[in-house]
């Protein structure tokens, strides 16, 4: 148990300003991610350096498409989380008390540099939701950049301005969760706010790579206007922001039948519209390829996981800019 950042005394109780949600803690008690504890007026971080899940995992699972292709990451998670999505794909972290095994941030690095030779290029927190893991990531975080390596958040982009702005020096890429485009299915769905999470995106992407993933659930975020707008507004962010559309299947309190493929494809076509690079998950490799925007060459094969690109940055066919940052490791 570590003392927490991003608290302030609130009359008898604690204020932690850490996320949007501005939990008001009283002695004893945590806030709703579970982890952050008020004992005796001082805020402690209750999962400091207690991780629930590590895998030496590849890139693209993030996903992450357009940044260091076909390298791994050693990806750690925790457990709590700010939201509760009732979809949720790691419920039994994210909302339940799972095992966990103490790794500090000089043992996560050290196992970090030992992978590398695997190929591994850093370390991905995710799995939980890496923000309420602040402190924790923050110590790490610093580790990382010192040994030369990367750091990648896949988050669901709730977390207040300023320990957002602390952090993102220390960061390389993120994939954000934009879980709709309605402040209703937030509110409804998983407990949270779009507005937060549109500030996130928009500050992340002026700081370093950023992609986002939206699971899209029928009847609930998959209406064609909404995608249009979704997209629209990623758009004037930047073109180049990969979007990963994900097929939503039953899981954890949500019972609805699987996202339809027409559904997705449907949606990757209007999203295309706005973007450059539109994705699709959970369909069984279909829609994973890279293609130029412009002269629609095939860049990437992720079936085949191999690349047409001579030089990693340029479309070998028509000359242009194609926005991957790093190596391609196939
Ligand atoms: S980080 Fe946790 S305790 Fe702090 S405001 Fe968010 S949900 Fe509440
Ligand atoms: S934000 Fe992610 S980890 Fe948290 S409840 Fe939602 S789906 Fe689960
Ligand atoms: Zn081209």
């Amino acid at each position: 148990m570590r003392e927490a950042m991003y608290y302030q005394p609130h009359e008898k109780d604690i204020l932690c300003s850490l996320c949007p949600k501005g939990c008001i803690i009283p002695e004893g008690r945590a806030g709703l991610c579970r982890v952050r504890r008020n004992i005796g007026n001082t805020l402690y971080t209750e999962n400091y350096a207690a991780c629930s899940s590590y895998a030496l995992d590849p890139i693209e699972k993030k996903p992450l498409y357009h940044f260091y292709p076909g390298s791994l990451l050693l990806s750690l998670g925790t457990w709590g989380c700010n939201f509760s999505c009732s979809f949720c794909q790691n419920w039994e972290i994210a909302q339940e008390n799972p095992q966990t095994i103490r790794l500090l941030p000089e043992r996560a690095v050290k196992l970090a540099e030992e992978q590398k030779e695997q190929g591994n290029i850093g370390i991905a927190y995710t799995y939980s939701e890496p923000s309420v893991w602040y402190e924790y990531v923050l110590d790490t975080a610093k580790e990382i950049k010192r040994a030369g390596m990367k750091n990648v958040l896949v988050t669901n982009g709730f977390i207040n301005k300023q320990p957002l702005l602390e952090i993102l020096p220390y960061v390389d890429a993120l994939n954000i969760d934009v879980k709709a485009f309605t402040n209703e299915f937030y509110h409804k769905i998983c407990a949270g706010s779009l507005d937060s999470v549109k500030e996130t995106v928009a500050l992340a992407a002026s700081a370093c790579h950023v992609e986002i993933t939206t699971l899209l659930v029928p009847g609930l975020n998959d209406d064609q206007q909404e995608i249009a707008e979704l997209a629209s507004w990623l758009g004037t962010i930047n073109k180049d922001i990969p979007l990963h559309l994900s097929r939503y299947f039953p899981n954890y309190k949500m019972k609805a039948a699987p996202t339809t493929e027409s559904t997705m494809k449907m949606a990757r076509d209007i999203a295309e519209q706005h973007l450059n690079y539109v994705y699709l998950g959970n369909m069984e490799g279909q829609g994973t390829n890279t293609y130029c925007p412009k002269c629609d060459k095939l860049l990437i094969d992720r079936n085949k996981w191999r690349s047409t690109m001579v030089d990693k940055n340029k479309c070998p066919q028509c000359g242009s800019i194609i926005s991957i940052i790093g190596d391609i490791a196939f």
